[in-house]
Formats: C-alpha cells, structure tokens, sequence
C-alpha cells in the first residue's frame, strides 16, 4: 500500500502563488524604489536650490527693512525739537544721550551740519572720526531717504559702512543736514544665525563684488576680499543671475549649489552656497532608508506568506493526508482538528468529519451485510456441494441393488490398472449371472425379480473384503474385482459365493425363492486389457451356462488364445 504523503512543495499551488506574491511585491518594490531613489537626487537639489532661494529673498526683505528703519530713525531723529534747534549744546547733548545710544550701534557716527557744511555737534563715539563726515553741498543732496554714498569700509573694524543723510529744518527756516553712517554690524546677527541647509552659508558683497559678509570672518577676522577671490570669474553683482539650479566650483576645489539676490535699493548681494557632497549625503541617505524600505518591505511580505502558509497550506496538506488514510482503508482513524477554528478551513474539516462518519456508518452497514451473504452464499454452497456430492454418488451408483453402476465400475478397474502397473500385483474377475431370471419375473412379476436381484447383491456383497468391489454390470450381471488375488483365490471367492446364493431363501409375499448363480473367472492381463479380461470372465461365465448353470468356471491363462492377443492389440491401438 503506498504511503499518504503530503503535496509536494513543487507541486503546492498555495506555496506557488505565495512565492509569486512576494517576488512580484518584491520586484514591484525594488523597481518603484529604483526610480524613486534615481529622481531623488535631481528633487533634491530642485527642493535645495528653491529653498535657498526663498531664503535668500526673505534675507533681503529683512535686511532692506533693516536699513529702512535705520533711515526713519535718522528721518525721524532730523524731526526732534532738539535737532532743529542746530545748537551744539542742545543737539550735541541729545545725541549722545542714552535714548540715541540705545537705538544706535557704538560703531555708527551721527554727525549735524549747517548750511554751510559746518559740523554743528556728533554723536561721540570710540569709532567716530572725520572720515566719515564727508562734505556735501546741501543743495545737491535730495531731501528725504538720502543715500549718500557707496558702501564703504570703516577703517577702524572694517565693518561695511554707509552714509544716510537727512534734511533738518530749523526754527527759523535755518537748513541743517543731519549725516549716519549705518554700520553692517546691525546685520551680522542675520547672516550668522542664517543656515543654508546643514553646512552651506550666506555671502553678503556690495556693488562693487567686495564680500561685506562671510562666515570665515569670524574665525580669521574681516578682511578685504572679493567675491571673485572665492573662485567666481566675472561676476558683476547687479547683473549676476544663474539659471536654478547652478553648481559652482570655487578655489578650495568644493562644489557647490549656488544662489543670488540682489537688492536694488540697498545696492546689495547675497550668494547662498550649500556644498553638493551634502545634497548628495541627502540624497544617499534617502537611497538607504529606501533601501531599508525595501528590505522591510520583503521582511513583511515573507511573514504573512509564512503565516499565509500556517494557516492555509498546513491545514490542507494535513486534510490531504487524512483523505489518503481514509482512501486506504483506514477508516478508524480519529477524526481530524484545526483547534477552534471556525474559518473555512474549520468548517471544511467539520464538513469532511461528517463525511467521514457517514463513511464508516455505511461501510460498517456494508460490512455486516456482506458477512449475512457471504454466510448465506457459504451456506448455500455446503447445500450445493451435499448435493452434488449425492448426484455424483447417485450417478455411479445403481438405484436397485445400491451397488456401484457399470461406470463406477471401470473407473475403479482403471484405478486398480493403475495401482498393478506398479506394485505387479494381480488382481481378477468374477463375472456373475443369475440363472435363469427370466423365468421369476415371469412366474412372480417384475417386483419380485426387483427383490431377488437386491438380495444376491447383498448377499454377494456380505462375503467381500474391505477393498474387493462388487458393481451391477447388467441386468442380473454383476461384476466383482478382486485386488491383490491370483486366479486360484478368485475361484475360492467365486465358489463362496456361489454357494452362499444357492442356500439363499429370499422371502417375496407368500412365496420362498430360490435361486443359482453362474459365476466366470479370469486374472487381469496387461497384455489383454481390461474390457478383454472381462470378456474372458464372461467366456468363462457362458461356458458355465452351457455346462449346466450354478457353477464355477475359471478361465485360465493358458485358455487365452493369439487370437485373442491380436484383438486386444489391435484395439488397443485403434483407442490409442
Ligand atoms: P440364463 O440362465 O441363461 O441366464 O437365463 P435367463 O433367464 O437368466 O436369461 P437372461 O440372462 O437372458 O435373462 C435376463 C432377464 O433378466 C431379462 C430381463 O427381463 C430380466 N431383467 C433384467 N433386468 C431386470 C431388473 O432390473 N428387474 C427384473 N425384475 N428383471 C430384470
Ligand atoms: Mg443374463
Ligand atoms: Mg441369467
């Protein structure tokens, strides 16, 4: 019987369709990844350069709105009593009062003029010097918002510096101008706390490219630099403009993202630069968790195929298996348990445990049916074979007399031919004739003649050795085989019998028969066969008749002619 096994893994259409599940997912994922990762580079410096430019231009709002409240306050300061006084006393004590130093920035100069370009008073302080009080014609200089000169840088901290101008009318129509210088430490704290994303920065340059503002300042102190000293080649700030996004190398051999605002009304530029390794960093360590993504990604589609498997797969298999069993002729084995189940692989091993049930109920009704027939049939067989066994009994044996018919008969001659032919024993024949019969049917009717031939067979019968045969030949013919006999035991057998016949008194009605037999004997002879042996019995038996009946006559060897030989060979050949 074979086995019952489990589906193959190869042959599992769950195990197939979970591994196209998470090779295709992962196929999806890695490509979809690729792509996303590969554009992710170009967003990035996109994303950086539109940031960094936004940036820069609120710096710019904020710093033009810095400068401008420097002018309102210089405007505004032109429009206090104690300026328009132009009186030394008055204005100069006003302006190195607290109120004016806690507006102004220690580096920054206020200087009060009259008419004629004469300083009236100045704001006094560690920086103020003459350089800064440039004279002006008054008349040339535009009232309000006067921006006076280029940016300039102190000498004294080379701090970025530029002059405002305000008109001061007096009280009695007397024209002042008030002169600031704006220093561009009021703008540091912007440009330090300023990040370009994480390493990048802010350069600040006048109109004439001098860098007013970079971070190395800070470490190595202001100097006088240029902005095309950093590596940028014919670089005019009022016209620089580079097409986002723009990569530039500069002298220390880095590269990086550039971009550029300037301010019209404040003559200034700001250049942001973020170095392209840190894009890039960015953009690698997008790749990575991408990367992570993925393999995560792959993780979770394995563990619910995994788990897909438990739940479905397992279950199925197990089914499967127990399907086998029961196929197998293994009906009693338990019935089969997913645990507490009631999904549809609960209800399908509830539903195949029913089945199974029904199975063995009808298997057992089957069985126990078979068995009743098969009884009935053994039965019927014993009955059939007890039959047969009387029809074959019946049919060799003669209805009368209850002695073996003629056919019974010779086939125990062939059986004792057999026997002789090896042991060499001989065997012989007693040819036995009632005499006279004729006439008893005919005195006291066919029945009597029916009783008297049933008792010259028992009576012939009783006087047998357990394995000498007596068979009804003929009508009142008998024949007797005697086994292991030689013709001269035959012929005291046949005068036995004989004379056991002749003191018979057989009773029929009210009558008394008696009756003779003639009896012929003869010895099987190999060379004559068994039916001519016979023949030379009942030769032996008609002579008997002929000599007078109620005798004994044995038909001795030395009887059997050639003739008789020649015969015998000559039929035995035609048989064959
Ligand atoms: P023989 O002495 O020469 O033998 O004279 P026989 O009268 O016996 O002559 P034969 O042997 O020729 O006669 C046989 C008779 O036996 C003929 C037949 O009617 C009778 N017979 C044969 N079978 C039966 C039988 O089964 N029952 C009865 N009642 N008679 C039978
Ligand atoms: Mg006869
Ligand atoms: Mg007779």
């Amino acid at each position: 019987m074979r086995e019952a096994r489990a589906t193959k893994f190869s042959q599992s259409i769950i195990f197939k369709s979970l591994l196209l599940l998470i090779l295709s997912t992962i196929l999806i994922a890695a490509i979809s990844i690729f792509f996303f990762a590969r554009g992710q580079i170009n967003t990035l410096i996109n994303w950086s350069s539109n940031n960094n430019r936004s940036q820069l231009q609120q710096m710019t709002i904020a710093v033009n709105n810095e400068i401008r409240l420097f002018v309102n306050r210089i405007i505004f300061l032109s429009h206090t009593t104690e300026i328009q006084s132009l009186d030394s006393t008055i204005a100069g004590t006003y302006l190195n009062s607290d109120n004016i130093a806690s507006i102004f920035n220690d580096d920054e100069t206020i200087n009060l003029y009259d008419d004629e370009h004469n300083l009236i008073c100045e704001r006094e302080n560690d920086f103020a010097d003459e350089k800064t009080s440039i004279h002006f014609d008054v008349t040339k200089i535009p009232k309000h918002n006067s921006f006076i000169s280029p940016w300039f840088f102190n000498e004294d901290n080379s701090m970025p510096t530029r002059v405002f101008s305000s008109e001061v009318i007096g009280e009695d129509n007397n024209k002042g101008l008030l002169l600031a210088n704006f220093s561009f430490s009021r703008l540091e704290k912007y440009f330090s706390e300023l990040k370009v994303g994480k390493n990048g920065f802010v350069i600040a340059i006048s109109e004439n490219g001098e860098i007013m503002y970079i971070p190395s300042f800070k470490e190595s102190g202001r100097k006088q630099l240029r902005i095309t000293d950093l590596g940028f080649e014919a670089f005019n700030p009022k016209r620089y403009e580079v097409p986002a996004p723009t990569f530039v190398k500069l002298k220390d051999g880095q590269e990086f993202l550039v971009n550029y605002e300037y301010s019209h009304a404040f003559h200034f530029g700001l250049i942001s630069l973020q170095p392209r390794n840190e894009i890039e960093a960015m953009a690698s360590a997008i790749k990575q968790s991408s990367l992570l993504f993925l393999v995560g990604t792959c993780i979770v589609i394995c563990l619910i195929s995994f788990w897909m498997f438990t739940i479905l797969g397992k279950p199925l298999n197990k089914l499967i298996v127990h399907m086998k069993k029961i196929t197998q002729d293994n009906l009693d084995i338990p019935e089969i348990r997913f645990g507490r189940r009631e999904d549809e692989i609960g209800q399908l091993s509830i539903a195949f445990n029913m089945m199974h049930s029904t199975i063995k109920r009808q298997f057992k009704e089957l069985q126990s049916h078979r068995e009743l027939l098969e009884q009935e049939v053994a039965e019927r067989t014993q009955e059939l074979e007890a039959a047969n066994q009387k029809l074959r009994i019946m049919s060799r044996t003669d209805e009368l007399t209850g002695l073996p018919n003629r056919r019974d008969i010779h086939d125990c001659i062939e059986n004792e031919i057999s026997r002789v032919s090896r042991s060499h024993k001989p065997f012989c024949f007693i040819f036995i004739d009632i005499d006279h019969f004729k006439k008893i049917n005919d005195t006291y009717g066919h029945s009597c003649g029916d009783v008297v031939l049933k008792s010259v067979a028992q009576a012939i019968r009783g006087l047998l050795r357990n394995y000498d045969i007596v068979g009804r030949y003929g009508g009142e013919e008998f024949l007797v085989l005697l086994p292991e006999t030689d013709l001269d035991g035959a012929a005291i057998v046949a005068e036995r019998f004989r004379q056991q016949v002749e003191e018979l008194s057989i009773k029929y009605a009210d009558y008394l028969i008696n009756v003779t037999i003639t009896l012929g004997v003869s010895k099987y002879d190999g060379r004559l066969g068994a039916d001519r042996s016979i023949q030379m019995a009942d030769k032996a038996l008609y002579e008997g008749k002929e000599t007078g009946r109620n005798k004994v006559v044995v038909w001795t060897p030395e009887r059997i002619s050639e003739e008789d030989y020649r015969a015998a060979a000559i039929e035995m050949a035609r048989h064959r």
